[in-house]
């Protein structure tokens, strides 16, 4: 049987990012294929590993363009179920001037919701080495029941258990609850990618030092990540902290940046024979890369669609490697 480098559950959804006015001057949006644990293995898979999706999406043709999305990026679709009933879940993007972004979700409920416990088989799972989710298929039932189901077949599994909170607020009607889902994830989780934000958010500690300690000493986190925009990315490595600058560009849109650069931290961790044995020099390598994939990210609108291919990161690389050493 195949084996699968990373398998991914959770939502894929429309993102409609703005494109301008129209001729009429009204705002107009592009439909973009996203959510986050999605792009994550379209990324993985465009970069030639090999990915499985368990998600749902509705019976209608968003739901269509998405799973042929995935299928173009070499995902595995097999586990992806279509309701009936309910439609594809959109999520509108806003960005402002510095390509940062809000999201408005059209999800009471979307299909990503749907995704029901009878839709998770445990032969998928025996057959990945990384398990990856995130929040937002915990925000309802039932597809926080089949999140769960899942993470704890691959705990049993003993896969490795890759967990980005990417809290959405707006998602969830009770906080305590989020707090206390987010905070399962962590405990379960050896990778965990999380934005400054967000973890000021968990952790209510405003330097960044004491909260990266604090959060993975509290749930036991092995490599804890934290993405910081433009200026780079932060990691915790069994008790080793540093911080890696990001690349300078003219960023147009920012939506999935995150979730390739962590796409890029796990291709990079599948290609050593142990992956969680790591140095501190691995892991510094490993954020200079993902630093890079990330501010390539940004470049063209939409998360999938801007994700680079392996010749453009590399380009990308040798060119600020270039620029470097001619400053020194
Ligand atoms: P998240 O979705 O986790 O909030 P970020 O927006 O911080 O993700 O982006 C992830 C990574 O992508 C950053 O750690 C950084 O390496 C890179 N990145 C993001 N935005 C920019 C930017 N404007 N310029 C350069 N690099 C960026």
């Amino acid at each position: 049987m195949k084996e699968i480098d990373v398998m991914a559950i959770g939502e894929l959804l429309i993102d409609f990012s703005p494109a301008g006015p129209s001729l009429n001057k009204r705002p107009t949006f592009e439909q973009n294929p996203g959510g986050a644990p999605a792009n994550v293995v379209a990324a993985l898979g465009k970069w030639g590993r090999a990915t499985s999706m368990i998600a749902r999406v509705g019976e209608d043709f968003f739901g269509e363009d998405l799973i042929s999305t995935l299928k173009e990026h070499h995902v595995d679709c097999s586990l992806i179920t279509k309701d009936k009933k309910i439609p594809t879940t959109l999520a509108f993007v806003n960005l402002d001037d510095n390509g940062n972004r809000s999201f408005r979700f059209y999800r009471k409920p979307g299909a990503d919701l749907m995704l029901h416990k009878d839709n998770i088989e445990e032969t998928g799972i025996k057959r990945c080495k990384i398990f990856h989710f995130g929040s937002v298929s915990l925000t309802g039932e039932p597809s926080r029941e089949a999140t769960w189901h899942a993470v704890e077949l691959a705990k049993e599994n003993a896969k490795i258990i890759s967990f980005d909170p990417n809290v959405r607020e707006l998602l969830w009607e009770d906080h305590d609850e989020m707090k206390e889902q987010i905070i399962r994830g962590l405990s379960v989780a050896d990778l965990v990618k999380v934005s400054e934000e967000e973890l000021h958010f968990l952790t209510g500690e405003d330097m960044l030092e004491k909260a990266m300690t604090l959060l993975s000493e509290t749930y036991s986190i092995p490599l804890l990540i934290i993405t910081l925009g433009a200026e780079g990315s932060s990691y915790r490595l069994y008790g080793k902290m540093g911080f890696i600058p990001g690349y300078k560009v003219r960023a147009l849109d920012t939506t999935g940046a995150g979730d390739v650069f962590w796409g890029s931290v796990l291709y990079q961790l599948l290609g050593r024979a142990k992956l969680l044995e790591l140095q501190e020099t691995d892991i510094v390598q490993i954020l200079q890369t993902a630093n890079a994939v990330g501010a390539l990210t940004t470049l063209k609108k939409g998360a999938i669609p801007s994700i680079p291919t392996i010749d453009e990161i590399d380009l990308f690389l040798r060119q600020h490697r270039t620029h470097m050493e001619d400053k020194t």
